[in-house]
């Protein structure tokens, strides 16, 4: 069998007792198989030295259209109020060019930690109209060499309170946006703007993703619509949502019922930890909440959960160097995860889990697959989340789309 790429002596995620070449051709894996059965006759032949493999990471939550713009922005309370305004102000600004150059910037940092796949939610409102679609429609085509990338539309600033919204989502839907995302803790009417999300949904065909109870009174949430709704419109499979912060502050019977409840009706969540460590709990002076829902609590209810990254230098979170293995280890930190079963299901977060989310067919290393594969510098998915190990090279459908030399020391001679 003739290769493009051979990958050898890698430690595939999941399998890594054993050590296993990759052949790879046409964009595709064509062999997984034990050390030195495959020939070298391939134009690229790679030592992975018993390193770590995994599909790329899955990015299911990130904001390219409002990122890097720290230095437009002055904020004095950090909270969720605050960010949503002070943004407003800012998007009154951009251009379509000025969100690819941003988007660019975040993108590639995304690039080079590994991501592969990745889901962006952009703005849609009668202010910025479809500049920021436009924009993140450009970025989707250029990196298309790197990275999947869906759009995800969805009014931040509120739908049935923002005359001239609905239109614009429309026309976005029919200019083929991936699917449909709701904001309903800014709507005037947010069991509307459910309702609305979910017939423009089974209209166009699309899958859902809600901002969803980002705060920590757990005295009520929109959850309980959004369950409804999927339940109702048969949608399970095909929602997701991100923050349910509110979640972060159930007891365990209470958050298990949840978490059960998620898992029949088939809403999986996204946990956004930089986001909601930096803007929850602003009203404490001290011994200042968490705010992160547990997520790896819900998988053992079966519900899907991701871990993802939001926003990159923005008053939403003004860090940010699109590492979603940083993301991983922030959260195993946070959430007190540290056993190793425990950082193996926080990797599962930024890998499989999200692929899932994603309804993403054709993910994972395996025969008949594209060759989107990334090594790790470590050789476990344990080592991966503790150690935050840096990733050495990708391959997208075969073809390297970035790579960075090990580090080494310098000794002193003698
Ligand atoms: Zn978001």
């Amino acid at each position: 069998m003739e290769f493009d790429t051979i990958l050898r002596g890698g430690r595939i995620a999941g399998r890594e007792h054993e050590l296993l070449d990759i052949g790879v051709h046409d964009g595709r894996i064509k062999a997984i198989s034990p050390p030195d059965i495959i020939t070298p006759d391939a134009a690229r032949d790679v030592a992975i030295d018993g390193r770590l493999l995994i599909p790329g990471l899955v990015e299911t939550h990130i904001h390219l259209d409002k990122s890097c713009i720290s230095d437009r922005c002055t904020c004095h309370t950090g909270t969720l109020q605050e960010a949503i305004a002070s943004v407003a102000a800012a998007k009154l600004g951009f251009t379509e060019d000025d969100i690819v150059a941003r988007g660019r910037r975040t993108l590639e940092k995304a690039i080079v930690q590994g991501t592969t796949r990745m889901r962006a939610q952009v703005e849609i409102d009668p202010r910025i109209g479809l500049k920021g679609f436009r924009a993140v429609n450009r970025l989707k085509r250029d990196y298309a060499f790197a990275v999947d990338l869906e759009i995800c539309v969805f009014p931040q600033e509120g739908l049935l309170n923002d005359p001239g919204c609905d239109q614009l989502l429309v026309e976005a839907c029919e200019a083929g946006a991936d699917l449909i995302g709701g904001c309903p803790y800014t709507d005037s009417d947010p069991h509307g703007q459910i309702g609305r999300i979910f017939e423009l949904a089974e209209r166009y065909d699309i899958d859902i993703d809600f901002h969803l109870d980002f705060d920590l009174d757990p005295t009520w949430m929109h959850l309980d619509e959004v369950c409804r709704q999927t339940g109702a419109h048969r949608w399970g499979g095909r929602v997701a949502i991100g923050h349910v912060t509110k979640l972060s502050a159930l007891d365990p019977a209470s958050l298990a019922a949840v978490g059960r409840r998620l898992a029949d009706v088939g809403v999986a969540v996204t946990v956004l930890p930089s986001t909601d460590l930096f803007l929850m709990g602003r009203d404490f002076d001290h011994s200042v909440p968490r705010g992160v829902t547990p997520a790896h609590r819900l998988l053992d209810h079966g519900v899907i959960c991701s871990l993802a990254t939001n926003n990159v230098l923005n008053p939403f979170t003004p860090f940010g160097d699109g590492s979603l293995i940083r993301i991983a280890n922030l959260y195993a930190n946070i959430a007190q995860a540290g056993r190793p079963e425990e950082l193996r299901a926080c990797l599962d977060m930024v890998t499989t889990l999200p692929a899932r989310l994603m309804n993403l067919t054709d993910y994972g290393i395996a025969i008949g697959n594209p060759a989107d594969i990334v090594v790790l510098d470590c050789s476990s998915r344990e080592a991966a989340v503790a150690e935050l190990s840096q990733p050495l090279l990708a391959l997208k459908r075969g073809r390297l789309s970035f790579s960075r030399p090990l580090a080494t020391i310098n000794w002193p001679a003698g």
